[in-house]
């Protein structure tokens, strides 16, 4: 794609590596045919290419962004699939995420609008705000038809219904500290903690410690970790998301300095996502950039960490029907496609996977709160194409996508790290019903 920047406007590095990007696409559309939101609403302006387009013309302009391209750069999930999709290796993630600062930089939201964003920021990425709200949640459900019926309320609507009807305990496990391997030593890891997960299911990383210290592997949970800073990213606030890049890199720095890391564990896809890109986010910070490129190369998702290891044979071989989700964050953030279903057909699952599994399930952060009616959409195609697959559990690998689908889905949805877990010897997963069972055990 032909571009007119000035020389001025290209001495700025953003405008310069959006630059760069946008020379790469070649106009051939073969991304609108796998974007979850053009395929939902059919319009151009709501697909990869259109999209380009609009942050092409606003950046070159180098005008403040309008109603029009905030309107379908919100409607964007940044699922990625586009990324997976486009020959020309056009990388959509990091022109998006500029997008999004100069839409936060430049553009007065409607006042409702920016009370839930500055709310969301708020309360999400710390876990005893993000409690406290889920207990205030329970006062707030009975009135969730009525707040449906206000636009400007949906939002809030969306999140109540979301919350979860019971909260589980703060875990111990997460508190920093040394989490010893049994054994012979295989290894030595950090864990992120994270945020929302650690609120909304802690046994995610409680199982992810006690699977890897069974297998030898040493799992440090670093003080000074906090939320990786994903979802304020997501929301163009960009300084707040490059405090959080900061902080986790000084946090697993010291980790390194003090005995070494052969990875950095995430079990959220989302997360994994974001670290790995760290090194990208602080590249024009001179004090960081060094540090937080090696955080990324060590950053890890828990299968593709356990792929590299030497697994014994699992203790029990379930045999159950597993529908593998891959999250958008996995599958086109990542790359990890073959890892998390290698493992649980080793370990005794039978794994099928859903039709359009490249369609994200509409989760996207805080899209299903801020979106709600396109993120409905695309759960309720992703649930159908899920329980077509005849599976009698839902194996994933990300929080919000856990959430999303087990919102609609009448099988439970289970982090594949649990159902690792319990075929290599631990508990059986909480939520798998006795009658997926049955051929197990
Ligand atoms: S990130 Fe996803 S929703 Fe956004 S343009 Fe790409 S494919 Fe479409
Ligand atoms: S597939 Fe790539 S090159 Fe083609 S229009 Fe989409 S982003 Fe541009």
């Amino acid at each position: 794609m032909q571009t007119n920047f000035s020389s001025a406007q290209l001495a700025d590095p953003h405008v310069a590596e959006s630059e760069k990007i946008l020379r790469k696409c070649v106009h051939c559309g073969f991304c609108t045919a796998t974007c979850p939101t053009y395929v939902t609403l059919g319009n151009e302006l709501d697909s990869p290419r259109g999209r380009i387009y609009l942050i092409k013309d606003m950046l070159e302009n180098g005008r403040p962004a309008d109603k029009e391209i905030v309107t379908h750069i919100d409607r964007c999930l940044s699922c990625l699939a586009c990324m997976t999709t486009c020959p020309s290796g056009v990388n959509y993630m990091h022109l998006v995420d500029h997008a999004r600062a100069h839409i936060q930089e430049t553009y007065d939201r409607p006042l409702l609008d920016r009370l839930t964003r500055a709310m969301l920021a708020f309360v999400l990425p710390y876990p005893r705000r993000f409690r406290a709200a889920l207990r205030l949640a329970k006062l707030g459900k009975p009135f969730i038809g009525l707040f449906e019926k206000l636009p400007a309320l949906k939002p809030l609507a969306a999140m109540l219904k979301l919350a979860p009807a019971s909260i589980p305990a703060a875990s111990p496990m997460a508190s920093p500290g040394v989490h010893a391997g049994q054994g012979a030593k295989k290894g030595r890891v950090a864990i992120l903690t994270g945020c929302a997960q650690s609120v909304l299911d802690p046994a995610i990383n409680d199982t992810t410690i006690s699977l890897l210290t069974r297998l030898g592997v040493e799992v440090v949970v670093p003080p000074g970790e906090g939320c990786c800073g994903a979802l304020v990213h997501h929301m163009g606030r960009e300084e707040a998301a490059l405090a959080s890049a900061r902080q986790n890199v000084d946090a697993w720095t010291r980790t390194i300095d003090q005995g070494g890391l052969d990875a950095i564990i995430i079990t959220a896809s989302g997360c994994g996502t974001t670290i790995k890109d760290y090194g990208f986010m602080l590249r024009l910070d001179p004090a960081y950039a060094e540090k937080a490129a090696r955080v990324s190369a060590l950053a890890k998702d828990i299968t593709e960490y356990l792929a590299s290891l030497d697994l014994p044979e699992p203790v029990r071989k379930p045999g159950t029907i597993v529908a593998y989700h891959s999250a958008c964050s996995m599958q086109h953030g990542q790359k990890i496609t073959r890892q998390p279903k290698e493992l649980l057909a080793k370990a005794g699952f039978i794994v099928r996977e859903p039709r359009e599994g490249h369609l994200c399930c509409g989760s996207a952060g805080t899209y299903n709160i801020l979106q709600s009616e396109i993120s409905a959409k695309l759960r309720d195609r992703k649930v159908r194409n899920i329980e077509a697959t005849g599976a009698s559990i839902v194996a994933t690998g990300n929080i919000g996508c856990i959430t999303q689908i087990a919102s609609a889905a009448s099988m439970p949805v289970i982090h594949t790290i649990k159902l690792l877990d319990w075929a290599y010897g631990g508990p059986k997963p909480e939520g798998v019903r006795d009658e997926s069972l049955i051929a197990a055990e």
